[in-house]
């Protein structure tokens, strides 16, 4: 028996029936023209979102996590210096990764809860004046503690510090959900799952590369051979793969890039607004904070909730599951136990936010946490009622 009920979870999402049923399709000849006509629209579809306005998309069968190693083992050599944050469990993974694959990693030490600090990244690279530090690596929303980061301001910090490095953003939870702007911001790598604001199953890693990435790619000497941006930017000249891609994901992808097109990009952006700002005041009206430390810091694809002293948010992640069938992300590293997460992104609408934050309630009350029922529900109802897109209109 599968449940009926949405997910709150940052990833996987929800998905849209016309997503799910583009990828469920007949056996196709990866090597046919019949491919290159699926995948160049996934592609070009990518581009769009991530705002690109030049460089390569590459799509590789794998994870966000796939997405970092792709980014990393294609630009890097062993030795390299690489200067990273640390302020959550998804900048710490990557920082990690960097550490395995022989990287140096000059790690800037941020309490979890503040974003990157455009600062103190813009004062190591003036001090590296001998252009050590190959790559800034920045995770745009961090996934952990619902943070999201000035990817612009890093990029004003690197051209003030006159700095040559490469940017490398991590946009999992954010790009398709909340503002990503490639070109703008001049990142050289984004990486982004399938199985979040595309609204697919996990299985693609998708990736916007500028020229200079591209660039890097052919001195680089970590090892890599599945990821190898080369085989495949080889292969896609002629619509094609170096191995076995996973076609359905691929037909689902152009399929949901078609969705959020079609409601607008920048009207998906204002609905995943909307939606958190509803939860957010759901949080305030329940007493507790989100862990983001201040407002221009809060995502709008994940708001992990600070819980009240002597309460523990996994207890509430259990219930929910146990008793609603609903899911809610736990806190990890750090914050383990001290907050709860909730996932506001993909295919949502307030309705089903209401729902959310009506189990919530109810874990809360079973667990003798000091909350009125509804009081959370109510104070988000009172702003979507008064933010709501007449749909009539909105539809045509
Ligand atoms: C989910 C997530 C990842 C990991 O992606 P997988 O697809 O699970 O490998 C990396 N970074 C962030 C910010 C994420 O939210």
């Amino acid at each position: 028996m599968y449940s009926q009920n949405p997910v709150f979870i940052p990833g996987p999402t929800n998905m849209p029936e016309v997503v799910r049923k583009a990828c469920d399709m007949p056996t196709l000849d990866h090597r046919s023209p019949a491919f290159a006509r699926l995948f160049k629209p996934a592609v070009a579809g990518v581009k769009r979102v991530l705002k690109m306005d030049q460089g390569e998309v590459i799509i590789l069968p794998s994870t966000g996590t796939g997405g970092w190693e792709a980014a990393i083992s294609n630009t890097l050599s062993p030795g390299d210096t690489v200067l990273a944050a640390r302020f959550g469990m998804f900048s710490h993974r990557w920082i990690d990764m960097c550490q395995r694959h022989g990287l140096n990693v000059q790690i800037i030490e941020t309490p979890w809860g503040q974003g990157a600090p455009l600062a103190a990244i813009e004062a190591a690279l003036k001090a590296d004046t001998a252009g050590t530090i190959k790559a800034v690596l920045a995770t745009h929303n961090e996934t952990a503690t619902g943070v999201r980061s000035d990817i612009a301001g890093i990029r004003r910090a690197m051209d003030a510090a006159g700095h040559g490095a490469l940017l490398l953003v991590d946009g999992v939870s954010s790009i398709g959900s909340m503002p990503f702007d490639m070109a703008g911001w001049g990142v050289d790598i984004a990486v982004a799952g399938s199985q979040k604001g595309f609204m697919l199953p996990a299985g693609l890693a998708i990736l916007g590369v500028s020229p200079k990435a591209i660039a890097a790619m052919e001195t680089a000497t970590l090892p890599r051979t599945f990821f190898d941006f080369r085989d495949m930017l080889r292969t896609y000249a002629a619509g094609g793969y170096p191995y076995t891609p996973a076609v359905g994901l691929i037909a689902g992808l152009a399929r949901a890039i078609e969705v959020l097109e079609d409601e607008g990009l920048e009207n998906v952006y204002a609905r995943h607004h909307r939606l958190a700002e509803g939860v957010r005041r759901a949080v305030a009206a329940w007493g507790m904070t989100p862990c983001a430390v201040s407002p221009d810091l809060y995502s709008d694809t994940i708001t992990a909730v600070v819980v009240p002293e002597g309460c523990n948010g996994t207890d509430l992640v259990k219930l929910a599951a146990e008793k609603y069938d609903v899911a809610f992300g736990v806190g990890l590293g750090e914050v383990a136990g001290k907050v709860f997460r909730i996932g506001h992104l993909g295919m949502l609408t307030d309705v089903m936010v209401l729902s959310g934050l009506a189990a919530a309630e109810m874990c809360m009350a079973d667990l003798g946490w000091n909350i009125r029922l509804g009081s959370g529900v109510a104070a988000a109802q009172d702003y979507f009622r008064g933010s709501a897109r007449i749909m009539a209109l909105a539809a045509e």
